[in-house]
């Protein structure tokens, strides 16, 4: 078996800006960072995406989600994080211990600043992927697993001069399917603070151990949704149909997968 994270090309400079063209994230809503006495202000939330996270959703949880397009980032004292996200939880209708600090809710938005060629881009986080209509169809006609389409809600900026009527249409790939890295301390979900339950980085060198690997095409590794993994099947169908401003790096790993679906 071999996996392949896919990522950001590497870029220099105002490239990045040029193929991926976004202002920023426009009104998605984020958790609280956590504040710690021993940590000071961290966050390193997941993306839960939320499609129907309905106005009256939002105003009953005033004061307690953020949208960082309005300036208000939101912090959270550590004896505090529980009753709030306890209280973010229930309204959302999430299981417990889903929200982490500075998760991302609701739908993907972004402000888009020029019309793209490129069936791939990483909009305003080099963690976050949006593909073109066409990528997800040859996904979905390859029935590729371990992964969600979600629409995005792209809108042009205002001060973009001679805008098409329409933003393009681009869908987030939202990665569900899962593996552990060789030897992670977050399999032992070990914390390094006990006041505000910060979890151990992953190893830096990231190996992926096949044996816990839940058989899908698409996976994220230590339930750390920041960057997405494929097997060679995703890759060989990315380099085939040519789709553009992708890198695909080999990432090693080690055992045998016991629980390959079979196509
Ligand atoms: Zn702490």
């Amino acid at each position: 078996m071999k996996a392949y994270r896919l990522k950001i090309p590497s870029y220099t400079g105002a490239v990045r800006d040029s193929e991926n063209p976004f202002d920023d994230e426009g009104e998605t809503w984020f958790a609280p960072s956590m504040t710690c006495p021993n940590c000071g202000i961290w966050a390193g939330g997941n993306t839960i995406r939320l499609v129907d996270l309905t106005t009256d959703k939002i105003v009953s949880l005033k004061g307690k989600i953020h949208n960082c397009q309005k300036g208000k980032v939101i912090f959270t004292d550590y004896r505090d994080w529980p009753e709030v996200v306890a209280e973010i939880e229930h309204t959302l209708s999430l299981k417990p211990g889903t929200v982490r600090p500075g998760s991302m809710i609701g739908p993907p938005t972004g402000i888009i600043t020029k019309v793209s060629d490129n069936d791939f881009l990483f909009p305003w986080s080099p963690f976050v992927i949006w593909v073109k209509k066409r990528v997800v169809d040859v996904f979905k006609e390859a029935g590729l697993s371990g992964v969600h389409y979600i629409p995005c809600q792209a809108e042009w900026a205002k001060k973009m001069k001679n805008k098409p009527k329409t933003p393009p249409e681009y869908w987030e790939l939202h990665v569900t399917g899962h593996a552990w890295q060789v030897d992670s301390p977050n399999r032992k979900e070990e914390v390094i603070c006990e006041l505000c339950k910060r979890r151990k980085g992953g190893p830096k060198d990231i190996i992926v151990d096949w044996t816990t690997w839940d058989g899908s095409d698409f996976f994220i590794l230590d339930k750390i949704d920041r960057m997405a993994f494929v097997t060679d099947k995703v890759r060989d169908i990315i380099l085939e149909n040519g789709f553009t401003n992708v890198d695909i790096l080999p990432i090693p790993g080690v055992g045998e997968p016991k629980n390959i679906k079979e196509p």
